[in-house]
């Protein structure tokens, strides 16, 4: 048995990064980009007012001046290249383009106008409420650097500076082969000694989370013929999961099939519960993991080593979970030569994190993670503890009910 960090170094080991493609900015999104992106354009392209005001020559306000003669007007999107003269004002709204000849906005808020005469009822600090161009970013500059994630904040920032299309990674192909002769597919009947496949429905919803695609092979049956068969098909793809058949059983034919059709092998067995049987090897390009079949060490060892696998494989450097230490709630039970992943909520303790695990732990307990957003690990060799002792909690995918205690909880009547 291998330990958790040198599972995972293992696999970071076999990955290589999958070729570049080129997609249109939307189909972009929860991909990560092949190649530095360097900005086409600056932002703000122009000087532009922040506020809805008046803009006027700094310099003049300094010096006293109060009143102003409104010379011109000029709404979002209209571009005014005659000059603002001494004396004189542009009315400008948010976003509109400055004039040439002012710098400094005024907002409407401390002014008053009168036909065309402006007052300026307050003093604003020359430059005040322009926003210059390039102030964001220039024209050259890396926006992202290879290897990021495009969540919805650098599509639109993508499509500021008028990228349309994205050089993004590949996605992974993901094969999912479920075996096992006990395994039914979903809308037949079962029957006695029968069960339905769970385990390629909790990694087809795991391997799309992570930003691949994943491609179905069905039930393979415990018989050597039909592993080989599917197995072959499923070495065709970037990353191949094969659940169930890699214990020690009479019926476990996964690991000679690998093994056979040129999987080279790089682990079996990691000091982990659940997840102990786990093998790894790679052919090729392809990584092969044959995860356990019991249902929750088949979504345990994903969580660790496979979606950790498929970020790499985009090139992405972020490829772990964010994890917290967290005090136990209740008793937490020992351990033995394994270290344990149990399944757990995470709670806001004050400032700090607590967790409770979800029921029976066993790993065929599917209930447990589906009520779970993190696993609590308990180091091999535990005695067990009393409520309170911290754990580290890996993060899973999750929401809150709990409203956070937002700063300023007075309400605010004001209109902006
Ligand atoms: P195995 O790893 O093949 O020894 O399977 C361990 C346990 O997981 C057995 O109880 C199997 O019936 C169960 N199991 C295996 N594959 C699946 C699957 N695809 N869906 C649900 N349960 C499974
Ligand atoms: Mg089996």
């Amino acid at each position: 048995m291998i330990s958790i960090h040198e599972a995972i170094d293992s696999v970071l080991a076999a990955v290589r990064p999958l070729a570049e493609e080129e997609v249109p900015l939307l189909d972009a999104l929860g991909r990560a980009t092949a190649a530095d992106v360097v900005s086409p354009a600056s932002v703000p392209s122009f000087d532009n007012s922040a506020m809805d005001g008046y803009a006027v020559r700094g310099a003049e306000l300094q010096s006293g001046r109060r009143e102003f003669r409104v010379s011109v007007d000029i709404p979002a999107g209209r571009f005014v290249d005659d000059g603002v003269a001494e004396g004189e004002a542009a009315k400008i709204m948010t976003g509109a383009p400055m004039p040439p000849g002012v710098d400094t906005v005024v907002p409407v808020e401390v002014t008053e106008q009168h036909d065309d005469r402006l007052v300026v009822l307050d003093l604003v600090a020359t430059g005040a409420n322009v926003r210059r161009a390039a102030e964001d970013l220039a024209a050259g500059d890396v926006l992202f650097p290879r290897g990021s994630r495009l969540g919805p904040a650098e599509i639109g920032l993508l499509a500021s500076v008028g990228c349309e299309i994205v050089t993004v990674a590949r996605r992974p192909r993901v094969a999912i082969l479920a075996t096992g002769s006990e395994l039914v597919p979903l809308g037949q009947p079962l029957s006695p000694g029968q069960i339905h496949n769970s385990n390629s429905f909790t990694a087809y919803g795991q391997v799309l989370a992570a930003g691949a695609e994943p491609v179905l092979l069905g039930i393979a049956r415990d018989d050597l013929d039909e592993t080989r068969r599917l197995l072959a098909q499923a070495l065709e793809r970037d990353v191949i999961i094969t659940s169930g058949g890699v214990s020690v059983g009479e019926y476990d034919f996964v690991k000679q099939v690998q093994e056979e059709l040129g999987v080279e092998r790089r682990f079996w067995g990691v000091a982990t519960k659940p997840g102990k049987p786990l093998a790894f090897g790679v052919r090729g390009d392809s990584l092969v993991f044959g995860v356990p079949g019991n249902p929750v060490a088949a979504m345990v060892s994903f969580e660790m080593y496979i979606r950790p696998a498929i970020l790499a494989l985009q090139g992405r450097p972020d490829i772990y979970r964010p994890y917290v230490f967290a005090a136990a709630e209740e008793k937490v039970k020992r351990t033995r030569e394994r270290t344990e992943a149990r399944r757990c909520r995470l709670l806001h303790r004050g400032r700090g994190w607590g967790f409770s695990t979800t029921g029976p732990q066993g790993s065929g307990i599917l209930r447990s993670m589906a009520l779970a957003d993190g696993l609590a690990f308990v180091p091999a060799g535990s005695a067990g503890s009393d409520p309170g002792a911290e754990f580290l909690v890996m993060m899973l995918e999750g929401m809150s009910a709990e409203r956070p205690p937002f700063p300023g909880a007075a309400p605010v009547s004001e209109t902006p």
